[in-house]
């Protein structure tokens, strides 16, 4: 049976390149700076992004937190949007490990925070109240349709930061599908940005990893904060040997997923009991509505699963859908297939 697994981008495996890459990296010890590879992979990735210094971290969820962690001081505060990764999926690091206090203003349905509702958060000088020091934008928007936020509007919340004082923090897991959408330069999305992090291990399809990138001294900073969250590395050359694949190989591919992307949401536009604007999806992420009459989200992804098809049931109403390497023109095809004999 065929299987088409959109769960995820999480769910790629390594490429055969990578896993030669892999068996055969020269490695050392990254936590004396030793790892060739490691360090080969964090000049690359800095230069990709137009930023003096990367770092290796082991997840999406530690880029961030170390990011904020070299950034804010305990009782600082961060404006973020309340739809947004670090706010909903990441335990409440920031504020259990930093003493970070979050503050949340709505995100827009395309992902972004209103540049008047921004303003409106950041605090006056007063002894009442904690010290805003970061505003943390995500781009591409997970929850928000995977929405690419502009080099416009990206350029906009950083001269307002500065013009406050303020940081700014990307965080870019899916920063490249932001690129490739828009059919800009990486380096013009994130130029405002004073961190930022980005996953190898989504549609990259390495095995394990992110980057986070800045200053030299800010990379300094989060150097400390990482090891203080148990993540030096050793001989990680051997992931990061996959990161390099991903860097070089994997980024223009990315188009593929967002066509791929598209013609699911058209298709499933035509599939009774389905409810979807397909002009929303940009990106590789795909978000619909159940609106049968008797079958629930979670029945149908059941129903689709029987048959080889793999979605994410989110919410009492919602599916989401996330193409990635392993799935072909003709997987989408299929799974539309799929839809048609279960729902018709
Ligand atoms: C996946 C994701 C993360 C976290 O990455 P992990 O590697 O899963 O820890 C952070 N932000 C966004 C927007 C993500 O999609």
């Amino acid at each position: 049976m065929r299987l088409v697994d959109l769960r995820s981008d999480t769910i790629t495996k390594p490429t055969p390149a990578m896993r030669r890459a892999m068996a055969e990296a020269e490695v050392g010890d990254d936590v004396f700076g030793e790892d060739p590879t490691v360090n080969r992979l964090e000049e690359m990735a800095a230069e990709r992004l137009g930023k003096e210094a990367a770092m290796f971290v082991a997840s999406g969820t530690m880029g961030n937190l170390v990011s904020l962690l070299a950034q804010c001081n305990r009782g600082d505060e961060v404006i973020l949007g309340d739809m947004c990764h670090t706010f909903l999926y990441e335990q409440g690091g920031i504020a259990a490990l930093g003493g970070i206090h979050p503050r949340p203003i709505p995100n827009q349905p395309d992902g972004t925070l209103e540049l008047q509702q921004i303003e409106m958060a950041i605090r006056p000088d007063n002894v009442h109240f904690p010290r805003t020091r970061l505003i943390a934008l995500e781009n591409t928007h997970n929850r928000c349709y995977g929405a690419p936020l502009t080099v416009e509007y990206m350029h906009a919340v950083g001269e307002l930061a500065r013009r406050h004082g303020l940081k700014v923090h990307v965080d870019g897991a899916r920063i490249f599908n932001a690129a490739i959408a828009l059919n800009v330069d990486v380096r013009d999305l994130v130029a405002d940005a004073d961190s930022v992090t980005f996953c190898l291990s989504k549609g990259l399809a390495a095995p394990v990893g992110s980057i986070v990138c800045g200053t030299r001294e800010f990379i300094a900073e989060a150097r400390r904060a990482r090891k203080v969250v148990g993540g030096g590395m050793r001989q990680a050359g051997v992931l990061a040997a996959a990161g390099i694949v991903a860097l070089t190989e994997m980024v223009d591919r990315l188009a593929e997923d967002h066509a791929n992307a598209r013609r699911l949401a058209e298709g499933l536009a035509n599939i009774k009991g389905i409810s979807i604007d397909p002009g929303q999806v940009k990106t590789n992420i795909v978000y619909f509505e159940v609106t049968h009459e008797t079958m629930t989200p979670q029945e149908l992804v059941e129903r689709l699963n029987a048959e080889g098809v793999r979605m994410l049931a989110i919410g009492p109403r919602r599916i989401r859908a996330v193409t990635n390497y392993h799935v072909s023109a003709e997987d989408i095809e299929y799974a539309l297939s799929v839809f048609s004999k279960v729902l018709g």
